[in-house]
């Protein structure tokens, strides 16, 4: 069974105003708008029912004395507790929840190999300048017209007419005259924003990064800025020399049909591997050799993946004179030498 105590982290001897204190940052914390998964939206409802019956004294108080009774319909409304504890205390100004923004950076395959320093830019939610986040343009209040004025509302719950606060003033009867007209009583407008951000190397081809609260600020009246998260989205863009798979690399070594027929030594230079191969003589297309330790860094680890080259013979174009005549002839010695095994 849970402990309600427990469910908001406070200590049996917490006072209301520790425990409204603990309910606040948990509920921004597991707020659907703000984490919308089926856990946080049980932990919210967990922590919502823990609220009302900590913050009313006479249900606290059975509850130490008795525990918790198991399915007992203990009667609140989430959206009332979050409006008298978001709206209450600064009224009229709706929550604007904190987005988690992503963006999305290519880099090439040089820049994955090295790691890299990247600007990023994005937009982002973030308080209004002009109304610094209150949404209020002129500071003046008229009254609200949802409950007249009288900042309580009725509404009927089965056979029970309940009174709560009204959500539109949040119980104080009075609502903005002006709102701000760059955010449209919003409180936040998207932004321009940018930060650097420290791409490693050997980072796999299409990675989310996070950057903890660098996303969207979102605001509630009189407690500060709420921030989500940045998901960095790298996806590395594909090379045309080399096909990545996992941290190994394979390449193609092209050869003339002379040097496969021949073998002999070949020069591998690029930003992977600089290193002189020796080439079997006979060589097929097709066939694979591995140099270790000359793939892309292991991205959670040590050391680097291996560095594959697979041959592919290319026939020779735009032959000259004397080469034409040398390969007529190797052809002659081929055709001869099918008519002596016959
Ligand atoms: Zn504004
Ligand atoms: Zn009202």
């Amino acid at each position: 069974m849970t402990d309600y105590y427990q469910e908001l982290g406070v200590t049996k001897e917490a006072t209301q105003e520790e425990i409204k204190k603990a309910y606040r940052k948990a509920a921004l914390k597991y707020h659907p708008d703000r984490n919308p998964s089926k856990e946080a939206e049980e932990k919210f409802k967990a922590i919502a029912e823990a609220y009302s019956v900590l913050s009313d004294e006479n249900k606290r108080r059975e509850y130490d004395t008795f525990g918790k009774e198991p399915r007992v319909d203990i009667g609140f409304d989430i959206q009332d507790m979050w409006n008298s504890v978001f709206h209450g205390a600064n009224p009229n100004r709706r929550v604007w929840p904190a987005r988690d923004v992503e963006t999305v950076v290519y880099i090439s395959l040089e820049e994955a190999f090295s790691g890299i320093e990247k600007e990023v830019k994005y937009k982002a939610d973030s308080p209004c300048p002009d109304c610094n986040g209150t949404g209020d343009a002129s500071g003046e209040r008229i009254q609200c017209p949802r409950c007249q004025g009288t900042g309580m509302e009725s509404f009927r719950r089965g056979n029970f007419a309940v009174q709560r606060t009204c959500p539109e003033c949040g119980g104080t009867g009075s609502i903005i005259k002006n709102k701000c007209s760059k955010c449209a009583g919003r409180g936040s407008i998207k932004q321009d924003r940018v930060i650097s951000v420290t791409i490693p190397a050997g980072v796999p081809p299409d990675i989310h990064m996070r950057v903890p609260g660098h996303g969207g600020s979102g605001g509630f009246p009189g407690y500060g800025e709420v921030k989500g998260d940045l998901f960095v989205h790298v996806i590395t863009q594909p090379h045309d020399d080399f096909i990545r798979n996992g941290d190994d690399i394979i390449y193609k070594l092209t050869l003339s049909p002379a040097k496969a027929t021949l073998g002999g030594t070949v020069e591998i230079n690029n930003f992977l591997c600089q290193s002189t191969v020796e080439i079997p003589e006979g060589t097929s297309s097709g066939t694979k050799f591995v140099i270790k330790g000359k793939g892309m860094p292991r991205f959670q680890g040590v050391g680097r993946g291996d560095f594959y080259y697979e041959i592919a013979i290319t026939p020779k174009t735009n032959l000259s004179d004397q080469e034409k005549e040398l390969y007529r002839q190797l052809l002659e010695k081929e055709l001869y030498m099918q008519l002596e095994t016959k």
